[in-house]
């Protein structure tokens, strides 16, 4: 899916964690929260030279253009490794359900597509959500749906969890 589409579904998932973790005024830590979470929706396709994420990462981005696109950068064992690096660092649990939140939510968007992810890698099996013929392709039209209909979810719902 393309980094727009990322972005409102990573957007719904930080509305969703402030509006249960915030207090009664939203302040600066919830916006990071939710910024984390729109950032790690974005990560995965760092693997990409083409997206956003890895066009903004400059020379970080490299050593993932050696691997195959939803590849490991798509799997469950790069969440497993994301967790326990943010761990070790001591990273805050909050940021650190943020992060995962918006990767996870990354890779199960990706899921939706005809081209699937590796989620069990190094097993390069591509696992998808829906019957081939259900997929939406990516950047087709079924995307644009897939996108339109996240963004009002996150205007109808996730904004009013947030602003109470
Ligand atoms: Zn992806």
């Amino acid at each position: 899916m393309k980094a727009e589409t990322h972005i409102a579904v990573g957007a719904l998932v930080g509305a969703a964690i402030v509006s249960q973790t915030s207090g009664s005024q939203l302040d600066t830590d919830d916006l990071i929260i939710f910024l984390l979470s729109v950032f790690g929706a974005l990560l995965p396709d760092i693997d990409h030279e083409a997206s956003m994420i890895s066009r903004r990462a400059g020379p970080l981005a490299l050593p993932f253009r050696l691997v195959s696109h939803r590849g490991v950068t798509h799997s469950l064992a790069a969440i497993a490794l994301l967790y326990f690096g943010l761990t070790k660092l001591g990273a805050p649990q909050l940021i650190v359900i943020a992060l995962l939140a918006g990767y996870a939510s990354h890779i199960a968007a990706d899921m939706l597509t005809v081209q699937g992810v590796e989620l069990l890698w190094p097993v390069c099996w591509r696992v998808r959500l829906l019957p081939k013929l259900l997929c939406i392709s990516t950047g087709g039209v079924g995307e644009h749906v897939y996108a339109v209909v996240t963004f009002l979810l996150l205007l109808v719902i996730g904004v009013p969890l947030v602003i109470r």
